[in-house]
């Protein structure tokens, strides 16, 4: 065997990862991308100043571990909460770790695992599916309706009949941008616990950007229920790395028997306390990004696209015979959407005034295109 066509299959991985891809959205360098639901505006110059301040002082300290615990963040974290969420929680109640996609996956090596199976409602979020499969657990593909809502007789069906350990609901759901009913999700995780009972895990990435308020009241007692949130989206940090919990405080106790010593490090703790001390100016982009978002749904209406409704940074626009190939012609015109392998439908995110501009000229010329060559 040669070493230049040597590659992954030639290793002896797991034999659930043969074959399979890695998490890919394209980071192509064209001048408006609109693929990965980031907050298009860069930190304020003052919260860019508390952040070197805060890591200066971090960085006098780095011969040592970090506070295992992050207790002064989780305070914080609990403190926007309880301000924001429509339900009191304290340190005890939250959880932080490298990206909420670090807080699933401890929760799957808690909760899921060999021997064990989790379900998500698709089209949604492909990394709780791509994390089941790192951690071992099974994974089961549950129904979604025709227009993307959650389809509750077939859901609990499915429950019923595949007894998962571990239940997924994204609201507002990636890629699809609906909001959950809150009276859904309770129906869920009463067909949760009557199966065996399982956790639920609420995943609120674009809570922020809803109509609807938090599920975080529900957490009321419901102690198989864990919120999970992140500061990618809203805050307008995806660079920064922090999701967090919130559940009953055993459920932070179980993480702990997963979770690697001191995995949050002193800069990122540093980081994220900074950032939440500018929480309202953050908050106020977020206006600006849901009278974008309602913007795009309106404009992409009038030029004759349908549109899912959107709760989040995100709109979801279609039909196409061949998305993929509008996706091409998009990019062709300069502007990165995501093709989420929905058929028929492209995900674009709300960026800029001028950026979403720039995107619309682009989706009406494609239009004007198609409908020459009809
Ligand atoms: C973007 C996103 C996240 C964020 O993941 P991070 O690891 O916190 O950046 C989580 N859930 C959903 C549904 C998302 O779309």
């Amino acid at each position: 065997m040669s070493f230049e066509s040597f590659g992954i299959e030639d290793l002896p991985i797991r034999d659930e990862l043969r074959g399979k891809s890695p998490y890919g959205a394209p980071q192509l360098d064209v001048p408006v991308r609109l693929n990965t639901n980031e907050n298009p505006y860069p930190l304020p110059e003052p919260l860019v100043e508390r952040i070197a301040e805060r890591v200066r002082e971090a960085a006098r300290a780095l011969n040592r571990y970090p506070d295992r615990d992050a207790v002064e963040l989780r305070t914080r974290l609990a403190e926007y909460l309880t301000r924001t969420g429509g339900h009191p929680v304290g340190a005890g109640n939250v959880w932080a770790a490298n990206g909420s996609n670090e807080v699933i996956q401890q929760l799957l090596q808690t909760f899921g695992g060999p021997g064990r199976s989790a379900i998500g409602f698709e089209p949604s979020y492909s990394m709780h599916a791509l994390i089941a499969r790192g951690t071992g657990t099974r994974w089961i593909t549950g129904p979604r309706d025709e227009d993307f809502t959650i389809d509750l007789p077939a859901a609990e069906k499915a429950i019923a009949e595949h007894r998962p350990d571990v239940v997924f609901v994204t609201t507002p759901n990636n890629p699809t941008g609906g909001a959950v009913p809150s009276e859904t999700v309770l129906a869920l995780y009463e067909a949760a616990q009557a199966a065996k009972p399982s956790m639920v895990i609420v995943d609120e990435a674009y809570v922020e950007f809803s109509h609807k308020g938090s599920l975080l009241p529900l957490l009321e007692g419901r102690p198989n229920l864990v919120i999970s949130r992140t500061m990618s989206k809203a805050f307008g940090a995806a660079g920064l790395r922090l999701g967090y919990f919130a559940a009953h405080p055993a459920v932070v106790d179980a993480v702990q028997l997963v979770r690697l010593p001191y995995h949050l490090s002193s800069i990122t703790q540093a980081t994220a306390l900074a950032a939440l001390e500018h929480t309202d100016t953050l908050l106020g982009y977020v206006e600006q990004l849901k009278s974008e978002r309602d913007r795009l749904v309106a404009e992409l209406r009038a030029a004759g696209y349908e549109v899912t409704e959107s709760d989040a940074n995100f709109v979801q626009f279609g039909r196409f015979a061949d998305s993929h190939a509008a996706w091409r012609k998009i990019l062709d015109r300069g502007v990165l959407v995501r093709d989420n392998g929905v058929p028929g439908w492209l995900r674009v995110t709300a960026g800029t005034p001028a950026e979403n501009d720039a995107f619309l000229d682009a989706i009406r010329e494609l239009k004007k295109e198609q409908e020459q060559s009809t």
